[in-house]
């Protein structure tokens, strides 16, 4: 509706583009059979998928953890091993419990298909494969569960990473910094004033705020950082191949920026400004992904004591 609300606007749109099933879906397929797999494999590339393929079971954790695979096609009869006792085997995983098995079956009995079924897995697909349902069924799947992870991931205000999920990015990025040394830095950032805000505007007001930081932040950083809402006004960024000084001067643009927005409520126009801090992993080396979590909560309130409106960066 007219008059347009920019950030309104904005928010929808980049979470609507966010909404696009950009990536190709991930299928391994585990068969014996060479050929079949072969054939399943060129189907699902030219429907634009990735593929793997693993003919020996004994190898079946090695290469999943390696593709990452959304679903698995997963071949009843195996050497030394039925599909069944994999899928089985895989639900027994807290990692890969939730991931799709469809089983590739030739005539076996509906008693065996039933106890394939209860073991683990989700459908079954007839040899000879017939190619579109293959294709269809794969990324119908796939579809589905990533637009369920997404619902389950993001907070619907902003667009960003739940709490959950945004600590488990953190610590996600520390481990690989373990293995692969890289800096990272982590910003913790806080609304100033907020409760003035939900106070003389109201919540609904006091909402379009916070979904404002939202937008501004998806647009200030790069698509291979990490932006969560911690909770509340309070937001959560792990920012790779940047140190503390590089954070810090991008968490200052953002700042000027979101001070410069002209709120409007009751044909009164407000602004916000808001608060950060800001920790490397090349200051801490000894420190864990939580401890560096607390340094840049620390630096925030060091900012906020220092008068509000300020990024503040994590002392030794
Ligand atoms: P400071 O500058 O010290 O951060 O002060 P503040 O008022 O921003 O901080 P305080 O922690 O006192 O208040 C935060 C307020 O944010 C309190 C809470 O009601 C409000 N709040 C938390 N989550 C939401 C939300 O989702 N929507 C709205 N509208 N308000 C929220
Ligand atoms: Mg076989
Ligand atoms: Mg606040
Ligand atoms: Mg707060």
């Amino acid at each position: 509706m007219k008059p347009l609300d920019m950030i309104k606007l904005a928010s929808k749109t980049t979470l609507i583009l966010g909404c696009e099933n950009t990536q190709p879906e991930r299928v391994m397929i585990i068969e014996d059979d060479k050929a079949l797999a072969a054939h399943c494999q060129t189907v699902l590339e030219t429907a634009g998928m990735k593929v793997a393929t693993l003919d020996k079971p004994e190898h079946l954790f090695e290469s999943i953890s390696e593709f990452n695979p959304e679903l698995v096609l997963m071949d009843l009869c195996l050497p030394n091993v039925t599909g069944a006792e994999l899928a089985a085997l895989l639900t027994q995983t807290e990692r890969w419990a939730q991931l799709p098995v469809i089983y590739l079956s030739g005539e076996s009995s509906s008693a065996l298909r039933n106890q394939a079924l209860l073991r683990g897995g989700d459908a079954f697909l007839e040899k000879p494969v017939d190619k579109k349902l293959l294709v269809s069924l794969c990324q119908a799947r796939i579809r589905r569960l990533r637009e369920l992870d997404r619902t389950r991931n993001l907070d619907s205000l902003t667009g960003l990473l739940k709490h959950g999920s945004i600590k488990e990015a953190l610590q996600m990025q520390w481990q690989l910094t373990q293995r692969r040394p890289q800096i990272f830095s982590v910003v913790m950032l806080d609304i100033d004033h907020f409760k003035a805000v939900n106070d003389t505007y109201g919540h609904a007001v006091g909402d379009l705020v916070i979904a404002a930081v939202g937008t501004l932040l998806r647009q200030h950083f790069r698509t291979t950082d990490t932006l969560g809402r911690y909770g509340g006004e309070e937001f959560t960024l792990v920012l790779p191949d940047c140190d503390v000084s590089q954070a810090e001067q991008q968490v200052n643009r953002l700042r000027e920026d979101f001070g410069a927005i002209k709120f409007r409520a009751d044909s009164k126009a407000f602004s916000c400004t808001i608060s950060a801090g800001v920790a490397d992993n090349k200051q801490f080396l000894t420190d864990s992904a939580d401890e560096l979590l607390n340094r840049a909560d620390k630096a925030l309130y060091d900012a906020k004591d220092g008068g509000r409106n300020r990024v503040v960066s994590a002392k030794l």
